[in-house]
């Protein structure tokens, strides 16, 4: 039901045009800019009708405006930061269930890069939007969050069923997976991920989607479990908030 197209915005961020293929409701996840934007619709001659945020901040929000002008796109973000969401129309929660023509979406609440961060799960259509909370291999900074919020707001995302395709909101797939093999060298299916993810970026190719269950894998702040990454951080009987927010300190230091 629902078509998704990835439109590389600013210089590493991913908006991502949804396409209800019922109705022709047109949606754009995360606009960090509407040219490109506007761009790909017009490439695929679409009209847009609905515009998603998960967060406020400008890489992820810095189009709406010009679109709404442009399309009368109604601006659907997280209610708990309608003040910082430009043009927002639609606020919503945990629990609220957002329609696309006949696709539905359900709002999750995982805050700690910022106060208020939604994700957007299509469940039928085993995808969902995870905007800078959950990239490839990684994790957003916390902004405006603590370790154990970042690690509920993970899990929530680690427990959607692991066929679940995950759009996140940056190209960081490399530069994290490089990382992730400092804190877990002996992790075989991360090894070989970033072998996979190093030939599709000399290609010029995205590494997005990946899948939850490729992340419970090979991202190692879904990991805190894991021997292997507790033995490099020296940590082996830490709890996993404790071991997540280790492994958070080193990659801000990386
Ligand atoms: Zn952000
Ligand atoms: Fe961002």
């Amino acid at each position: 039901m629902l078509k998704i197209y990835l439109v590389p915005c600013l210089k590493d961020n991913y908006a991502y045009i949804v396409h209800d293929l019922v109705t022709n409701a047109v949606g754009v996840v995360d606009p960090s800019e509407a040219p490109p934007v506007l761009a790909a619709l017009k490439a695929h001659d679409l009209k847009l009708t609905h515009i998603f945020n998960t967060h406020h901040h400008f890489d992820h929000t810095g189009g709406n405006v010009e679109l709404k002008k442009l399309t009368g796109a109604k601006i659907t973000g997280p209610k708990n930061d309608a003040d910082r969401i430009p043009g927002i129309d639609i606020g919503v929660t945990e629990g609220d269930t957002v329609e696309l023509g006949k696709s539905r979406a359900q709002v999750l609440e995982i805050p700690a890069h910022t106060r208020a961060h939604i994700a957007f799960w299509f469940g039928a259509d085993n995808a969902v939007f995870t905007g800078d909370t959950m990239f490839a291999m990684g994790c957003g900074r916390l902004f405006e969050g603590t370790p154990a919020q970042m690690w509920t707001s993970l899990n929530k995302l680690a427990a959607l069923p692991g066929e679940t395709r995950v759009y996140c909101g940056h190209e960081y797939t490399l530069s994290n997976g490089k990382f992730a093999l400092t804190v877990e060298p002996n992790n075989k299916a991360l090894r070989s991920r970033v072998t996979e993810v190093e030939r599709l970026r000399a290609e010029g190719q995205p590494t997005i989607p990946s899948t939850i269950a490729l992340e419970r894998e090979t991202n190692p702040f879904l990991r805190a479990a894991s021997r292997d990454l507790r033995t490099a951080l020296a940590m082996p009987n830490a709890s996993d908030v404790d071991v997540f927010a280790e492994t958070r300190r080193r990659k801000d230091a990386f």
